[in-house]
C-alpha cells in the first residue's frame, strides 16, 4: 500500500503481512497487551500477551514513552502491526483523544492531548477505546459469550463499567451507551461520583462493598462472607439486589442473549454469578427465567488487550 507520513516518521504499510492487530490495555499499574492474527482462522488469534509494570507516578508522558517501548520491541519480534488499539480506565473525548475523566490517575492526564502524542511517538494511528467497552467486545467475539447475536457486559472494579455488544460491535449510542454502572437502583440513594443519587456503582462498585462490609477490601468482604460473617454476607447481598435490580431492567429492554459479568470483583466466582442470575430472574416476569444467562468472563486479565486489539483493527478504515 505504499508509505504513510505520519508524525514525522515513515511508515511502510504492507497489506500482505500487516495482519497484526496489537492492543495496549492501561490499568492502574500495569500495561497488558495482546497481538492478535487477524489471518487465516475465522477466529481472530492471540499470539502473545504480556504485562508490563508502570512507574509508579504514572505521569502521562511517561507513560507514553513506556507504549512506546513495548511496541517497538513487539514490532522488531513480529513485524509490523497494521492497527493499534489503545484502552483506557475511564472517559476521554472522541475527537481530540484527550483524556476527560480517569479517576484513579494523576490530573495531569486530564486535558492531555494523549491519542496525538501516542500517534506521534509510535508513527502510526492508534484507536483510543474505554477499557469496560473493550474487554466486552472481547469477550462477545472470542470469550464467554463469543458467536452470541446480543452480549451485555458489566465490569466490577472500583468503577463499573458496561458495554452493550451486538453482532461483536460495541452499541454507542450518541456515545455514551453502556455505563451500567450508573443505572438509578434506589430512587433517593446515597450520591455517586457521577452527580445522581442511588447508581448501581453506589451499591456494587468495590469501595462500596468493602466500606459497607466493614473491611478495608472487597475481597476480604467475599472472603468474611464465604466463613459466615454476617456483615460481610449484607454487603454482598446488597451488592447484587443493585446489580440484580439494574440488569433485570436492561434485560427488559433488550433482551440480551447473555450478561457476561468481568473485572476485580467478579473473581468472587460462585457467590456471585449464581445469586445474581437468580436475582434478576426474580425481577423479570415478561421472559421465562431460563431466557436470562449469566456467566464469568473466560479471557482473564489480558480481555482488555485483546478487545483493544479488536477494537483498533475494526476502526482502522475508519480513520483516513
Ligand atoms: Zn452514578
Amino acid at each position: 500500500l505504499g508509505v504513510v507520513e505520519e508524525g514525522g516518521g515513515k511508515i511502510a504499510v504492507n497489506a500482505s503481512e500487516g495482519r497484526l492487530a496489537l492492543g495496549l490495555d492501561i490499568g492502574g499499574s500495569s500495561v497488558k497487551t495482546a497481538l492478535l492474527d487477524l489471518d487465516g482462522a475465522s477466529r481472530p488469534e492471540t499470539i502473545n500477551t504480556d504485562l508490563f509494570h508502570l512507574d509508579q507516578s504514572r505521569e502521562p508522558g511517561l507513560v507514553v514513552d513506556e507504549l512506546a517501548r513495548i511496541t517497538d520491541k513487539l514490532r522488531a519480534e513480529y513485524g509490523p502491526v497494521h492497527s493499534i488499539g489503545v484502552g483506557l480506565p475511564g472517559m476521554f473525548d472522541e475527537s481530540s483523544g484527550t483524556p476527560t475523566l480517569l479517576p484513579n490517575f494523576p490530573l495531569s492526564w486530564r486535558g492531555y492531548p494523549f491519542r496525538q502524542s501516542v500517534e506521534e511517538k509510535l508513527g502510526q494511528r492508534i484507536c483510543l477505546v474505554n477499557d469496560a467497552k473493550a474487554f466486552s467486545v472481547a469477550e462477545s467475539v472470542v470469550g464467554s459469550a463469543a458467536g452470541l447475536g446480543m452480549v451485555v457486559c458489566i465490569v466490577l472494579g472500583t468503577g463499573v463499567g458496561g458495554g452493550v455488544v451486538q453482532g461483536g460491535k460495541i452499541w454507542k449510542g450518541l456515545g455514551s451507551a453502556g455505563e451500567l454502572g450508573h443505572l438509578t437502583v434506589e430512587l433517593d440513594g446515597p450520591p455517586c461520583g457521577c452527580g445522581n443519587n442511588g447508581c448501581v456503582e453506589s451499591f456494587a462498585g468495590s469501595a462500596a462493598i468493602a466500606s459497607f462490609g466493614g473491611k478495608a477490601s472487597v475481597q476480604e468482604v467475599f472472603t468474611a462472607a464465604a466463613m459466615g460473617d454476617v456483615a460481610a454476607q449484607a454487603s454482598v447481598d446488597r451488592a447484587i439486589k443493585a446489580l440484580g435490580a439494574g440488569l433485570a431492567n436492561v434485560f427488559i429492554t433488550l433482551a440480551p442473549d447473555t450478561f457476561v459479568v468481568g473485572g476485580g470483583v467478579a473473581g468472587a466466582g460462585d457467590q456471585l454469578i449464581g445469586p445474581l442470575e437468580a436475582e434478576i430472574r426474580r425481577r423479570v416476569h415478561v421472559a421465562p427465567g431460563t431466557d436470562i444467562r449469566v456467566v464469568p468472563g473466560s479471557l482473564g486479565r489480558h480481555a482488555g488487550a485483546i478487545g483493544a486489539a479488536l477494537m483498533g483493527a475494526d476502526q482502522q478504515p475508519e480513520r483516513p
